[in-house]
C-alpha cells in the first residue's frame, strides 16, 4: 500500500518519502481516505501507531487542493493537550507544507500572547495550539473560526483527563458549524468520557477502532 493510493496528492508523498516515511499504517490507511471523503470520524489506536500523519495528510490536502469554503482563515484548527505534543504536531506539519504557500502558526500557552495575535492576523490556513490558549484567543476576538472548516482533536482521552472537556465543548460552539468536519483521535477508549464527549462533537462519525496488535 501507497500513500498516494490513500487519495493525497503526491506531492505529499513525496515530501514523506525525503523523511523515510514509504508505507501508511494501518490507521493512517483507514482514517485518511475516510477523512478526505468528508466524514466525521472517531478513530482510536495505541500510542505510536501513527495518529499524527492520519489527521494531518487530510488536513493539509484538503489546504493544497480543495477551494477554501470562505474567506475567512484558518481553514484548520488542530488541539493537542500539552505544548510538547502540539510542538511535534507542528513540526510534522511545517515537513508537510514546506516549499508551498501554505502557513501554520501555533498557539501554545507559557509563550507570549502578543506575537501569537500578530502571527495569526497574517491569516494562516491552518492552527495549532493547546486548548486553554485556543480559549484566550476565542475569547479575545485575536481568533475566530467563522471559516473553520476542519476541526481536529488529537489525543482527546488525554485532554479529557487534563480537565479540558468544558474547554473543548467551547472551542467546538464557536467553529462554524455549516462548514466544519471533526476528526477526533485518542489512544484509549477506558476513559469513559471520551465516546460521551465526542457524542457532542461529532456528527454521526465513522468509527475506526484497532485492537492494540496495530
Ligand atoms: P501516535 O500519535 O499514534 O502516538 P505518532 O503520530 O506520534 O503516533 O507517530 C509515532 C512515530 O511514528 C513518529 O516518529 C512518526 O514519525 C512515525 N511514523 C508515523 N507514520 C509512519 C509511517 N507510515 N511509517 C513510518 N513511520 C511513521
Ligand atoms: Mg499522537
Amino acid at each position: 500500500m501507497h500513500f498516494t493510493e490513500l487519495g493525497i496528492e503526491t506531492r505529499l508523498e513525496k515530501q514523506l518519502a525525503h523523511q523515510g516515511i514509504t508505507t501508511p499504517t494501518e490507521i493512517q490507511s483507514q482514517a485518511v481516505p475516510t477523512a478526505i471523503a468528508g466524514h466525521d470520524v472517531f478513530a482510536q489506536s495505541k500510542t505510536g501507531s501513527g495518529k499524527t500523519l492520519a489527521f494531518l495528510l487530510p488536513a493539509v490536502h484538503r489546504v493544497m487542493k480543495q477551494k477554501a469554503l470562505s474567506k475567512r482563515d484558518p481553514r484548520v484548527l488542530i488541539i493537542a493537550p500539552t505544548r510538547e505534543l502540539a510542538t511535534q504536531v507542528f513540526t510534522q506539519c511545517r515537513l508537510l507544507i514546506a516549499g508551498t504557500s501554505i502557513s501554520v502558526v501555533k498557539v501554545l500557552g507559557g509563550e507570549n500572547f502578543n506575537d501569537q495575535v500578530k502571527a495569526l492576523r497574517k491569516d494562516p490556513q491552518i492552527v495549532i495550539g493547546t486548548p486553554g490558549r485556543i480559549g484566550d484567543h476565542l475569547a479575545q476576538r485575536s481568533l475566530q473560526l467563522a471559516g473553520l472548516e476542519l476541526l481536529v482533536f488529537d489525543e482527546a482521552d488525554r485532554m479529557l483527563d487534563l480537565g479540558f472537556a468544558e474547554q473543548l465543548n467551547k472551542i467546538n460552539d464557536e467553529a462554524n458549524h455549516r462548514l466544519r468536519q471533526t476528526l477526533l483521535f485518542s489512544a484509549t477508549l477506558d476513559h469513559a468520557q471520551v465516546e460521551v464527549t465526542s457524542r457532542n462533537l461529532l456528527r454521526t462519525p465513522k468509527k475506526i477502532i484497532l485492537s492494540d496488535a496495530h
